[in-house]
């Protein structure tokens, strides 16, 4: 070919990237063997598995296959590695991280060439991409390493972590793995995916070559059965974090419920890929091609629904294709290739099977007219148009180059349709006009937004999902706090103990901050309030009777007003002697429907400012506390406590809504500035309605520590209130009532606290729940939250001092009432 004919053609040469290298590499070292505690071991099976270059089909090296015994090696290795590596300063664990970093930097191109031979994703894409964000999130959390001690004072790290991470981007996803674990003082164990084990193997060499401690890091390959479950259960591991697909993240919730072990999923996605009319429609062809044929569309927040306003979709998809037509599809070690091999047949043929499925649901199916390599496993870039949003390819994630598009009307309805599935990963908006987008990114379900732009990640800015795409973040730093414990906790495990009487606890008046005056209200009986006293009337005769109290009874808490139980029954309230005080409604299944509905319906209190909720707030303490010394004699007649602590427990939860009240507005989100021209949202969002199931210990500071936080920031609730002394929340009701608080915000459902707490926990509209009660009820909820993987907040059967404010209140309360969105907004022409 000549120079005029290439101007002609504009057709790239070949660009090759030399395997030899790599190649070389693997064959000084196979077959490989389990990196535990800083040496190359052979698997205690003997057997070992073939890794295949997926380009080819053909088998590239072999891997040890781990098995149990080789997890229990690990395990113990990380333990005793935690022993020094968990109280080794800062500065010095970041040392060791910018080490990692450098190295990797240093291993760059070997690094590239065997993730392209081992995973079939484009050289341009590992060389360019993977390889310098995982660098970069190791020197990110070098920082992290060297600040822990000033940023998060109070912390400790959780221990030893098992790590089980997928084939997409096999190196990255480690390093989102280790570089948080290990700066935060822990050690792991961590399992790559069966497909794509040999960066994670050079990257044991570079730990060995650094001079990482032993145990500090371990690998161990093989496959989901013998290696991934065996960590998931061993006892001895206190974290596990997975990415993965959403029913494996499943069965990990309910492998792990009850256990203590802390859990942070990142799971799947079918991310919307909002298009509106004023975009600039060439730009938006490159962010298709970005957010679809990237990685082979093999990526957890790939853009696989394009929703397209309906007056510019039939040019959008005409350039698509055209475009589509010019995409080169080849070895993935050749530098002007755009898209690489599948990872797997197994996965090819996953793919092919829900194309055939859209094609059979009526939709209809376009590929560009060149033909795929026959050799390896390979898979053409597939638009879908004219696609219902119900149909499987429209819900389902299908983790290959296939798109499927729809049409939307207005803004509203693009939000509807974004929203239409049970994931929240990710959401691309497309549009010139930065008002329309800033309108609809909070509006979208979804854990990154990215403003005219897509698929760009950074160590600063957290990762992660909402609803059936998991929880919990990597990077930034709330992605630290998946790696860590308040000390405080740790201490109390260590005890281990389940049921402490409250004055085990120390009450202090300084516990409840600035405590006020006491202004001690009459002594019980004695005061201007004698609604629920007999009292003695003269009649006009000149009798005198003896007046029956007035029934008291409380009903329900449920959109605002008081209703009473569907059951139609009620139980007794006890006081410590036995005797019985009162009676609440014994709230049902249906009850808690209601109050889920109601609470939804109440969403709009997200939106509404924060200085609005802080008013409320303090609104209600002011009317909390007109009537302390009748809280006060409740909970002494509830719990049989002295007077003195009743109004201790009442004034901490009059400071506690002041507290929040204070932080509604001030806990807020940040914006980073990742390298790139541009800023990042990071924004922190009420999650929807959440479940919580209140303490015995305290009967109205645990209602007002956890209600409180949660309402401050957007969230709307249903509590169940403590089981034993449950007349502190219902008395709130009043309180509630003449606070400004709108209908549906806070709903109370009395009862029994494990069956309402499981109807809670299996409900698909509650988005998180929060238990504080006893260890099996804590598994109950956590197993149950598995059927939407709901967030949960348990103790475990292991009850905090509320009245301690480091324990009962402050920035764990408003992290768990969040989840943060971080919404990336390009500048510049
Ligand atoms: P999986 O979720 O099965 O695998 C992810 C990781 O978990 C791998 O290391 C796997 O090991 C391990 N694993 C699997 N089962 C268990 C288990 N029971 N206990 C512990 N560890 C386990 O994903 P697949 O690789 O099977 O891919 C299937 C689908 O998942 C894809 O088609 C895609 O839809 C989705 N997916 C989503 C990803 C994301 O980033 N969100 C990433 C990868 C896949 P092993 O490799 O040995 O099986």
């Amino acid at each position: 070919m000549n120079i005029t004919e290439i101007f002609e053609t504009m057709d790239y040469g070949p660009a090759p990237e030399s395997p030899t290298p790599a190649l070389a590499w693997i064959k000084e070292r196979q077959p490989f063997g389990l990196f535990i505690n800083g040496q190359w071991v052979k698997p205690a099976s003997g057997q070992y598995l073939d890794s295949v270059n997926p380009s080819t089909g053909k088998p590239l090296t072999q891997v040890a296959a781990a098995n149990s015994e080789d997890v229990n090696a690990a395990v113990t290795a990380a333990r005793t590695a935690f022993e020094t590596w968990g109280k080794t300063p800062g500065h010095v664990r970041a040392r060791y991280m910018y080490a990692i970093a450098r190295h990797i930097q240093k291993h760059s191109r070997l690094l590239a060439v065997l993730e392209s031979l081992d995973n079939g994703k484009p050289i341009r894409e590992t060389r360019d991409i993977d390889i310098p964000l995982v660098a970069r999130h190791f020197y990110y959390h070098a920082g992290w390493a060297q600040l822990m001690a000033s940023e998060l004072p109070g912390y400790e790290p959780v221990g030893v972590v098992g790590q089980i991470i997928p084939w997409n981007f096999p190196l990255l996803m480690l390093a989102w793995k280790i570089a948080p674990a290990l700066a935060m003082g822990n050690t792991v164990v961590l399992k790559p995916a069966r497909y794509t084990p040999l960066t994670a193997l050079k990257f044991a060499e570079i730990v060995q070559e650094i001079g990482l401690p032993p145990g500090v890091v371990n690998i161990l390959t093989g496959e989901a059965s013998q290696v991934g479950e065996a960590l998931v259960r061993h006892p001895d591991v206190n974290k596990i974090a997975f990415t993965g697909s959403t029913d494996v993240g499943r069965s990990l919730r309910r492998a792990t419920a009850g256990s203590g072990k802390k859990l942070s999923l990142e799971l799947g996605g079918k991310s919307p890929f909002i298009v509106f009319d004023d975009a600039d429609l060439d730009s938006v062809v490159e962010g298709v091609v970005d957010a679809i044929w990237f990685n082979q569309g093999q990526v957890c927040c790939a853009g696989s629904r394009l929703l397209v306003q309906e007056d510019v979709a039939e040019r959008l998809i005409a350039k698509l294709r055209a475009r589509m037509e010019k995409l080169r599809i080849g070895d993935p070690l050749d530098k002007a290739v755009d898209i690489g091999a599948i990872v797997s047949s197994a996965q090819l043929k996953e793919i092919q099977r829900l194309v055939e499925q859209g094609v059979d649901e009526g939709a209809e199916m376009w590929q560009p007219s060149w033909a795929c390599p026959t050799e390896g496993y390979f898979f053409p870039p597939t638009l879908f148009t004219n696609v219902s949003p119900a149909t499987t390819i429209a819900q389902v994630e299908i983790f290959g180059p296939v798109l499927v598009s729809m049409t939307f009307r207005t803004p509203a309805e693009a939000v509807a349709l974004a929203n239409n599935t049970r994931y929240g990963l990710a959401a691309s908006v497309w549009s010139e006009n930065i008002n329309l987008a800033l309108d609809v990114a909070p509006k979208l379900k979804a854990g990154t937004v990215w403003v005219n732009c897509t698929n760009l990640f950074d160590a600063s800015s957290g990762f992660g999902g909402y609803r059936e795409s998991g929880f919990g973040r990597e990077g930034g730093k709330e992605g630290l706090y998946e790696y860590v414990r308040p000390a405080w906790e740790t201490a109390l495990r260590a005890t281990a103990r389940v049921a402490p009487t409250i004055h085990e606890w120390d009450v202090q008046p300084s516990m409840v901050g600035a405590r006020l005056a006491p202004a001690l209200g009459p002594a019980p009986g004695k005061d201007e309030d004698t609604h629920d006293h007999a009292g003695v009337s003269d009649f006009s005769n000149g009798s005198r009777i003896a007046l029956p109290a007035i029934d008291r009874t409380p009903k329900m808490f449920i959109n605002g007003k008081q209703v009473r139980p569907d059951s139609g029954y009620s139980r007794d309230v006890y006081d410590p002697a036995g005797r019985v005080i009162g009676q609440v409604g014994e709230g049902n299944r249906k009850d808690v429907r209601n109050a889920v509905e109601a609470a939804h319906a109440a969403s709009g209190w997200a939106s509404s400012t924060t200085h609005n909720r802080a008013q409320i707030l303090y609104y209600i303490a002011e009317n909390l506390s007109v009537r302390e010394g009748e809280f006060a004699r409740r909970i002494v007649q509830q719990t049989g406590r002295s007077q003195a602590d009743a109004i201790t427990e009442v004034q901490a939860a009059i400071s506690r809504l002041f507290s929040y009240a204070a932080w509604a507005d001030k806990f807020e989100g940040v914006v980073h500035r990742p390298p790139l021209r541009g800023v990042v949202l990071a924004m922190k969002e009420a999650i929807g309605v959440i479940g919580m199931v209140c303490p015995d210990e305290y009967p109205l500071l645990g209602f007002v520590s956890l209600a409180a936080p949660a309402i401050a920031m957007g969230n709307t609730v249903v509590v169940v209130p403590s089981q034993q002394s449950p007349l502190s929340a219902t008395d709130c009701y009043q309180v509630l009532e003449t606070s400004d608080l709108p209908d549906g915000v806070v709903n109370i459902v009395t009862g029994d606290r494990d069956m309402l707490s499981q109807v809670l926990a299996d409900h698909d509209d509650v988005e998180a729940m929060w238990y504080f009660g006893s260890a099996e009820g804590c598994k109950r909820v956590e197993l149950a939250s598995a059927s939407n993987m709901k967030r949960t907040w348990v103790n475990y059967g292991h009850p905090r001092n509320w009245l301690d404010p480091i324990q009962g209140e402050g920035e764990e309360f408003l992290r768990e009432s969040t989840q943060v969105k971080n919404i990336w907004v390009p500048y510049g022409d």
